[in-house]
């Protein structure tokens, strides 16, 4: 499908400054994301949203994160394009890690198990099984002071052990597992001072919104329109 190439748009965001306690995410479309602190850069799922310049216009980028293998969330070929172009290690459910093997280097490429944390640099991503029409690992991802968390479009697993500040939570569409009510119950149990809303249609979106206006009124919520971003600040630890 023909695309206007968004390079610009990326470059952008790579550019504009941010504080230390902000997360710049740049939303690519389904489950995938771009986030940045001021010091560190993660790509999440971004199945085959990059391409060509698009890919060239990422800076920093240390990390590469894949929740499964579906289509909508992985593509081998760009993949290697990605870790080609930035250098980046990759940590992914087993399936995913299978379908890298010999197409990157080795020492790059982290099979995530349940309940581990790996340490890039100065990101640490903890892995959690969600629940999906075959495997899928979830990630507590966090960078300098800021906890972000990716939930693939998994269906509802307990998450009060991985309280995070930011929360991007799948409502749907095209996934059999995801829906605004776990999607609900997933930020209950994360208490995020922000969640947005991903993996949806556009419907879905909304019930997950009102549904947290109306239950967690201490939780702001997001819709983003693919290839935009946003800097969300997050209060500051006392
Ligand atoms: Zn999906």
């Amino acid at each position: 499908m023909f695309r206007k190439s968004k390079a610009d748009e990326i470059r952008k965001f790579f550019d504009s400054p941010i504080a230390k306690n902000q997360l710049a995410l740049f939303y690519l479309g389904t489950s995938g994301f771009i986030a940045r602190t001021t010091s560190q850069a993660v790509v999440i799922d971004p199945a085959g949203f990059l391409k060509g310049d698009e890919i060239r216009a990422l800076k920093g980028v240390r990390l590469i994160l894949f929740t499964h293998n579906h289509m909508d969330h992985f593509n081998a070929g760009k993949t290697q394009d990605l870790v080609h172009a930035t250098g980046a290690e990759v940590l992914a459910e087993d399936k995913v890690v299978n379908k890298l093997k010999g197409k990157m280097p080795d020492d790059k490429l982290t099979k995530a198990e349940s309940k581990k944390t790996y340490t890039f640099g100065s990101i640490t991503a903890t892995a959690i099984e969600g629940i999906h029409r075959g495997p899928i690992m979830l990630y507590q991802i966090k960078m300098d002071s800021l906890t972000l968390f990716h939930a693939g479009d998994s269906g509802y697993v307990p998450l009060k052990d991985y309280p995070s500040e930011v929360a991007l939570l799948p409502t749907g569409r095209m996934s059999p597992t995801a829906s605004p009510e776990k999607a609900y119950k997933m930020a209950s149990d994360l208490k995020p001072s922000w969640v947005v809303a991903m993996h949806g249609s556009a419907k879905q979106k909304q019930q997950l919104s009102s549904k947290i206006k109306e239950s967690l009124p201490q939780t702001a919520i997001l819709i983003m329109e693919p290839y935009t971003s946003t800097t969300i600040t997050v209060q500051e630890k006392a």
